[in-house]
């Protein structure tokens, strides 16, 4: 009998029982999984290689593929213009407390949260400080009391990451943490990729599905939006070799809640339908001219991350 992480909290237990379903036997994955979810993307793929080939020496360049892309497949003016990334105040506390619990699974689970934060704030202040575009640079730019605020706010959430996960170090089990997953297909003419937080996998290699991801999300639940990425992450998991996950789940840490959906071929064929609608979506783009009428526009909650939704005729109030 393999021994049971140690836990010392009921959520601790619950997430034992019934994320890492301790004790339980793991699925095989269906006969030919990859090479089915691999034939869903085919036909996009195939108007890929064909627009590349078409276009000669002005192809356009090979075609990333990321769960940021797949989120602004709603309407083409914000595949187009997105608003660029910007450094604040909730990004910025999620990145600092990722960069915190991937230290805790690490092995830091032992020091103060405090200390733990401390020095994710002190990794992430040292890193390209010179460039006003990196973290690091926000990170310096704060006061002391914005300092202090940040440093609390981040301790809180590390403190119910502690409340909800075990510490697995001493269980025969081996956790990744921020874990780049690559897929290329279409000839290396389309990469996939992606980053799930965290990937405990088994020791056992027996052709079951045997790996959990798990996402972390710091700020407000996005229901279909976070199901859809870590769908996606369990497909790259699926393509990039070896046995499928057998669920994935999603950590919100600030309620110390998990969301879990276990290994289906038909979810991972919804999460290769999107990829190839992503693909299609730009070959097509390719052909319509900038802000043309063969433009689909569609207005919803992402105008707020659209850089045209002062001029945009069709952008969702608010
Ligand atoms: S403002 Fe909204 S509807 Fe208009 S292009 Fe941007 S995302 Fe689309």
């Amino acid at each position: 009998m393999i021994e049971r992480p140690v836990t010392v909290t009921p959520a601790q237990r619950r997430v034992v029982d019934e994320v890492l379903a301790w004790g339980a036997q793991r699925p095989l994955p269906p006969d030919g999984l990859a090479e089915r979810l691999l034939a869903r993307m085919t036909a996009a793929m195939g108007e890929w290689i064909a627009l590349r080939t078409e276009r000669g020496p002005a192809a356009p360049r090979p075609l990333l593929v990321t769960k940021t892309r797949l989120s602004r497949l709603v309407c083409d003016g914000l595949q187009r213009e997105p608003e660029p990334y910007v450094h604040a105040w909730a990004n910025v506390r999620g990145t600092m407390v990722h960069a915190a619990i991937e230290s805790d699974v690490d092995g830091a689970r032992s020091e103060p949260a405090v200390a733990v934060v401390e020095r994710a704030w002190h990794r992430l202040a040292t890193d390209r400080p010179g460039d006003p575009a990196s973290i690091g640079a926000w990170l310096n730019a704060r006061d002391a009391g914005e300092r202090a605020t940040l440093i609390d706010e981040s301790v809180a959430l590390l403190t119910g990451f502690r409340e909800v996960w075990p510490e697995l170090r001493d269980a025969p089990l081996r956790v990744r943490t921020e874990q780049r997953l690559v897929v290329m297909l279409a000839g290396r003419a389309v990469r996939l990729q992606g980053v799930p937080d965290l990937i405990v996998e088994s020791h056992v290699e027996d052709g079951r599905a045997r790996r959990l991801l798990i996402d972390l999300k710091t700020g407000m639940p996005r229901g279909q939006r976070d199901r859809d990425e870590l769908r996606f992450y369990a497909l790259l998991a699926t393509l990039a070799g070896g046995a499928p996950p057998f669920r994935w789940a999603t950590l919100y840490v600030t309620e110390g809640r998990l969301e879990h959906e276990d290994l289906s071929e038909a979810v991972l064929m919804t999460a290769a339908q999107r990829v190839a609608d992503a693909v299609q979506q730009a070959v097509r783009l390719e052909t319509v001219a900038a802000e043309a009428e063969g433009e689909q526009l569609a207005g919803g909650a992402w105008c707020a991350g659209c850089r045209r939704r002062a001029r945009c005729p069709v952008a969702a109030a608010g």
